[in-house]
């Protein structure tokens, strides 16, 4: 199991700085994240693209590659949710345990498995352990923290309210952590409404059958809620917006509160920051960017179905016109645009989502400041090849 990389970060460092670096988006730093281009100016957030985990887990996989040419190297399936750099993985010969014809249940100690950023279940991981597989474990540090406070919360007999969405990776991860114990048990919230429905229990109780068939899929096995929502821990997927799991936290405490007075808050209720930093700096970062007047749009680069991405979108479409492309093919003219919309909801992370076409999209002959970012996932490179296509239409009267 490799854990702290494979030795190789210098002799992989010149690949991955032409594959993912940007010498335009240098030099947009360099002039204080601020770009002028005829009647364009682009406003660059201080805070965008590849996070730390991101960096480290692409780096992982680079280094996988050149230590293992002759192995075959598989990811248990989107390393990050970025098209381009799942693709750039393809094209250099690794294989995706999520495509229809590949069977993790096949693989034998010849194998080499990447675990991606997000990290995986215990199931899968004791599998391919069991199966003798190599594995280059890229699981972010922020994640195992989470892990780290979901497995006291099961320890101590606590059950992990996570907010987060059921189907993503890092959630089913997370979730799986409380079955080291036997009486470890989860619940998974997506957002303020369910949070309420299982305030709403706390606080008097109800129908176990009705409230079961709500959070079937959400619950760990074996739980039952007039049991185990008697003590509760808060957790999150890490990519969640901040502003959201805090308001779930509050609506716990209060509910916790209003059950067993505060003098039983610290027996009945827990909680812990689990948003990363990166997370939270991007999400700081566009708005103190939407609070500098003059930002007539945004456009937020990232893979569709990117989490934090999504977040990023959602929190700049309540103040300007926003555009989540997924790279600058979307920017098709400087009439037309291809996006994911603002507001559809996606069943699961590996489902397509549908691209809707905006015309009209840049004001006309007029000047005009764009708001730029990009989620954790997204390279540097992507966002300068945005940049050079926006300034094709920077001199265009429309
Ligand atoms: S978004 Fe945060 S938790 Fe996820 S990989 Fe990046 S740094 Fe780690």
């Amino acid at each position: 199991m490799f854990r702290k990389g494979l030795a190789l970060k210098k002799e992989v460092a010149g690949a991955l700085a032409a594959d993912y670096h940007s010498a335009l988006i240098d030099r947009i730093k360099a002039a204080d994240y601020r770009w002028h281009m005829g009647r364009l100016s682009v406003h660059l957030a201080r805070e965008f693209g590849f996070c730390y985990g991101v960096d480290r887990a692409v780096d992982y996989a680079y280094q996988t590659r050149r230590r293992f040419p002759k192995r075959p190297i598989y990811l248990t399936g989107e390393i990050i949710h970025n098209p381009q750099v799942n693709g750039r993985l393809r094209a250099a010969g690794i294989r995706f345990l999520s495509d229809p014809e590949e069977d993790m249940n096949r693989l034998g100690p010849e194998a080499v498995v990447i675990l991606p950023a997000f990290g995986v279940t215990i199931a899968t991981l004791t599998q391919l352990q069991r199966q003798g597989c190599t594995i280059v474990d890229t699981t972010c540090g922020s994640v195992l923290n989470v892990w780290k406070n979901v497995l006291q919360y099961a320890r101590d007999g606590y059950t992990a309210i996570i907010h987060g969405k059921l189907r993503h990776e890092e959630t089913q991860a997370t979730a799986s952590q409380v079955l080291k114990y036997s009486s470890g048990r989860s619940l998974v919230v997506l957002d303020r409404a369910e949070a309420g429905i299982v305030c709403d229990f706390i606080r008097h109780g109800g129908d176990e059958a009705l409230f079961s068939a709500r959070f079937a899929e959400a619950m760990s096995p074996g739980f039952v809620p007039h049991r185990d929502l008697q003590r509760v821990g808060l957790a999150n997927q890490t990519t969640m917006l901040m502003t959201e799991s805090l308001a779930i936290g509050e609506m716990l405490r209060q509910a916790v509160v209003d059950r067993y007075g505060d003098t039983g808050l610290d027996t009945h209720y827990r909680a812990f920051d689990t948003i990363c930093s990166a997370t939270q700096d991007r999400q700081d970062a566009i708005m103190a960017l939407l609070d500098d007047p003059g930002v007539d749009l945004m456009l937020v680069i990232g893979g569709y179905n990117s989490s934090n991405t999504r977040n990023l979108v959602r929190l700049t479409s309540r103040r300007v016109p926003t555009f989540h492309i997924a790279d600058a093919t979307g920017l098709m003219s400087s009439r037309e645009l291809r996006h994911r919309p603002v507001d559809v909801r996606q069943p699961d992370p590996g489902a397509v989502v549908a691209e809707t076409r905006t015309v009209d999209w840049l004001p006309g002959d007029r000047v005009v400041t764009i708001g730029l970012t990009a989620g954790a996932s997204t390279p540097d490179a992507i966002v300068g090849q945005v940049v050079e296509r926006l300034e094709t239409f920077a001199g265009e009267t429309v």
